[in-house]
């Protein structure tokens, strides 16, 4: 049995033969099992859809009951038997809800991370490693050059910045499922206890992860309502990150961009977004949580997908392990 007679990469994303399912399909399949709620892995249209909990409720939220013709919750830990393949969902540590999907058939076990990190996130399960025979793992950040620093440091800077500035409003620009909470979350546990303001587009996906049991202390819309600036006077105000430099943004006082992402590691793409303050947080694992990864599952071999495969692939096989690109399309790096 080779690797490829149970997972192998298609057009429409990974494809199990022995079990007829796809992972993270880019195009509608009869079967699909969903590692996250990211857009670009969920996707509408799909037969039949197996995520937990958290994705199914993420996916309605987003496409609509109807997502998909029928839905079929994952528990985490618990085995199902699909076609010939045994198929078991394990924490992926990369926002509410977020999964690695063990597929294994006639003894041979691989592992689909989708997105992953490895740094504490107070609004999602930790990762956790699971021995297999084949890890498939994401790239975003694999390059050298990309090293997170400590999340607790990114907050104590914005928090430092509110502090030297307010009379200013902050505007943090995070990705809408995920990032969002995850510094709201942050922020409340490094102390703030103020409202935080929140753009239209991001209210949905907060009150669900309050439902889901991660709450966020007090959030109030970001619509001025005595018509005053001062109204937003040393506020932080949570907005999509294409908003941060955009006219909806003059509306309140000195504003401060700020932009939450693993990208702002580039001075260069701050600067381009008229990033102000950069805060480097990020839900992808850096260069040294992806080797230390590796390392730790060792397994036989690795695949590299959506990002910059070919660093991770050579750093393998500097260490003897056999490993390849899968070059999958439709996976979008921006989402982060
Ligand atoms: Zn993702």
């Amino acid at each position: 049995m080779r690797p490829e007679d149970v997972l192998l990469p298609t057009p429409a994303g990974l494809y199990c033969p022995l079990g007829r399912f796809h992972i993270d399909p880019t195009r509608p399949v009869d079967r699909a099992l969903i590692t996250h709620g990211h857009s670009d892995h969920a996707r509408a249209g799909h037969g039949s859809v197996l995520a937990t909990p958290e994705t199914l409720r993420i996916m309605a939220s987003r496409y609509g009951e109807g997502f998909a013709g029928s839905a079929e919750v994952a528990k985490l830990g618990g085995t199902v038997r699909i076609g010939e393949a045994d198929v078991t969902f394990h924490p992926a540590g990369h926002v509410l809800g977020s999964a690695q999907i063990e597929v294994a058939a006639k003894g041979l076990r691989i592992v689909a991370s989708g997105d992953y990190k490895r740094r504490a996130d107070p609004t999602c399960r930790p990762f956790e490693p699971v021995r297999c025979h084949v890890f498939i793992t994401e790239a975003t950040f694999a390059l050298p050059v990309f090293r997170h620093p400590e999340p607790t440091a990114e907050i104590g800077k914005l928090l430092a910045s509110l502090a030297q500035f307010p009379e200013r409003a902050h505007l943090v620009g995070a990705y809408s499922l995920g990032k969002a909470q995850r510094l709201i979350k942050m922020l409340r546990e490094a102390g703030w206890e103020r409202p935080i303001y929140l753009h239209g587009s991001m209210e949905k996906l907060c009150r669900l992860y309050e439902a889901e049991g991660v709450p966020l202390g007090p959030l109030a819309p970001a619509t001025v309502a005595t018509g005053a600036k001062g109204d937003f006077a040393g506020a932080v105000v949570v907005c999509p990150p294409s908003e941060i430099a955009e006219r909806w943004a003059r509306r309140f006082p000195d504003p401060v961009p700020c932009f939450a992402s693993g990208w702002m590691r580039i001075r260069q793409r701050a600067k381009q977004a008229n990033v102000e303050l950069p805060l480097i947080l990020s839900d992808h694992a850096d260069w040294d949580e992806l080797t230390a990864t590796i390392a730790e599952i060792d397994p036989e071999e690795v695949w590299v997908t959506h990002g910059r495969e070919e660093a991770l692939v050579r750093w393998c096989a500097l260490r003897g392990k056999a490993a390849r690109p899968l070059h999958m399309v439709g996976y979008e790096e921006e989402a982060e």
